[in-house]
């Protein structure tokens, strides 16, 4: 029996990349897919993160034939229409197409891909896993769980926001992306490269209950509500799917960790499902690197929980402060359940020409602290700069450590005292930047 270093299930985006990165790093690595490609998948809607990412990977062909955003008719805080213009890098693809080149892209960097191929629910063996195949066992030192939804390996999972199910159809049309409102759903629709136009409704299920008998008919009046999709065809063939948000209760552990949809899933409103998968899959990559080339486990694992759990959190408050924008039907449940306030952040303090002569301290919230972080390929811990308004631990400015720059604070009279010494390190206009960005965030005040 072949011992592979690391079994991937499922090779959807995170599946892809992360067995690409794993192969890159010298790694054996086997891909397990149970469908033929290319197949069907809806999350076509790709945010300019994506392009971003698949850039540092090398791979910008996977977006060939993606259609650009042409604008969205967005109909949300109010009852009025207003055109967003679009953005360059943000595109629809068509997910049959897109999956198959990251995993072409797998296959080409050294992994092992067998597909039509679907694991069963993998078992802890004397040396890491097996992983039963219909005729077959795979053995491996390391699980990937990429298997999206279906969770091959199991586990608990925390809903981070209402349940939703989405409901979905599409017709052959075009125009502008569109969101729009009514009082039991909000709607997404959009040109998909082919020549297809897809429309989502997002619903509570029990508004699907109650319409179980009928639900085309649900699935248009809905779409109606919004006023946005009047030149559709009235197709009768919608999907349903389930769109909750949630994160798995244990996402990583010293042999096996899972991936982008089987590590969490965000409200479809952020559009950014996709992008998050592949951002997971990065992490992952360097985690498991890191703990098979022995390196330091347990910064290794709290990195890849950190980082999944600071995504989570970050996505669920502004797409719950997104809903509270909404105003027409803002006391239906629907909207109820989903909308909070976004929390209060204090108005930023620009540096005026009189500070550089004042003194200048790490604000009372901050904190310098161990944090394990990636350099290069290996997580490791470094010291870095914490704060309530950082979405994430800083280590690095550009490619200079900020907790030596900081370590001045305690020398440096005043702010030009401090700009002086950090210009051993950076150049005078990169030292300068850096003190505004930390005062613009609060992190450093006047003492
Ligand atoms: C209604 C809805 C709308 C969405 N819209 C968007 C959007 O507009 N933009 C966006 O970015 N994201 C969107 N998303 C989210 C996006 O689709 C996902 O984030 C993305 O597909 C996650 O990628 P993944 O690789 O984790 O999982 P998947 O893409 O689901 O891939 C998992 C793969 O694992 C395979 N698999 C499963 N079980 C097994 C097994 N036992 N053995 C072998 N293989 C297996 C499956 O066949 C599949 O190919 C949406 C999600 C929903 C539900």
């Amino acid at each position: 029996m072949t011992a592979w270093d690391v079994c991937v299930v499922g090779g959807g985006p995170a599946g892809s990349v992360c067995a690409l990165r794993l192969a890159r790093l010298g790694h054996r690595v086997v891909l397990l897919e149970r469908r033929p490609f290319p197949r069907p998948h809806v999350g076509e809607a790709l945010s300019p993160g994506v392009r971003r990412l698949l850039d540092v990977l090398g791979l910008p062909d996977a977006l060939d034939g993606s259609l650009p955003s042409q604008g969205t008719l967005v109909r949300w805080e109010d009852t009025t229409t207003r055109l967003v213009a679009p953005d360059p890098r943000a595109v629809t693809v068509d997910r049959g197409r897109f999956d198959h080149a990251l995993l072409s892209a797998a296959r080409a960097a050294g992994a092992s891909v067998r597909q039509p191929s679907r694991a069963g629910r993998p078992r802890r063996a004397a040396a890491g896993w097996d992983v039963p195949l219909r005729h077959d066992v795979l053995r491996a030192r390391f699980l990937v769980d990429a298997s999206g939804r279906h969770r091959v390996s199991g586990g608990t999972t925390t809903a981070t926001g209402s349940r939703t199910l989405a409901l979905h159809a599409a017709w052959p049309g075009a125009g502008p992306t569109r969101i729009g409102t009514g009082p039991q759903a909000w709607c997404w629709g959009a040109p998909l490269p082919d020549g297809a136009f897809r429309a989502m409704a997002f619903v509570d299920p029990d508004l699907l209950r109650r319409h179980a008998f009928d639900v085309a008919r649900l699935y248009h009046h809905l779409l109606d509500t919004t006023g946005l999709f009047a030149d559709r065809p009235r197709v009768r063939e919608v999907a349903v799917c389930d769109a909750t948000a949630y994160r798995d209760d244990e996402p990583v552990t010293e042999d096996c960790v899972k991936v982008g949809e089987a590590a969490f899933t965000l409200d479809p409103l952020t559009s950014s499902g996709v992008d998050s998968a592949l951002h997971s899959a990065m992490a992952a990559a360097v985690t498991v690197h890191t703990i098979l080339t022995d390196g330091d486990r347990a910064a290794a694992l709290a990195f890849y929980r950190d980082s999944r759990d600071r995504t989570a959190a970050r996505h669920a408050t502004w797409t719950a402060a997104h809903y509270d924008r909404h105003q027409p039907h803002r006391d239906e449940p629907f909207w109820r359940r989903r909308a909070a306030p976004p929390p209060a952040a204090p108005p930023p303090r620009r540096l005026t020409p009189d500070d550089l002569h004042r003194p200048v301290r790490l604000s009372a919230d901050a904190a310098v602290v161990p944090t394990p972080c990636p350099v290069g390929d290996i997580v490791t811990m470094r010291r870095a700069l914490t704060h309530p308004a950082l979405s994430s631990p800083v280590a690095h400015v550009a490619d200079t450590e900020l907790a030596p720059l900081l370590d001045y604070l305690d020398r440096a009279r005043s702010l030009t005292d401090l700009l002086r010494a950090w210009s051993a390190h950076l150049p005078p206009h990169r030292a300068e930047e850096t003190a505004r960005w930390l005062f613009d965030q609060g992190l450093l005040v006047m003492a």
